[in-house]
């Protein structure tokens, strides 16, 4: 991996912020201090909104599984329900 790479991809990914106990510099992936071992506040906001989406995403997805389920299911019980529906048409007169 070229080197100019790797230290564009660490200063998007892991900026350095001010320590809001001791000034210092922290990585704001930090979930504490390394200098004081203050929690690092922006670190637990990103996590909790991060924790937020990830509950949403999860939703999102147990609502589109039950919605194809239940279609599944629809459809699987109108196809059950054919044959018996075309013989009842059948005994009775039109
Ligand atoms: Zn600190």
């Amino acid at each position: 991996m070229p080197a100019e790479f790797t230290k564009v991809g660490f200063n998007i990914f892991m900026a350095l912020i001010k320590c809001h106990e001791c000034q210092g510099q922290v990585s704001d992936h930090a979930r504490t201090c390394p200098h004081c071992g203050a929690p690092v506040i922006a670190t637990i906001k990103r996590r909790q909104k991060a924790a937020l989406i990830d509950l949403g995403i999860r939703l999102a997805f147990a609502v589109v599984i039950i919605i194809i389920v239940s279609i599944t299911f629809h459809r699987f019980m109108s196809r059950a329900m054919a044959p018996l529906k075309a013989e009842q048409q059948q005994q009775q007169p039109h």
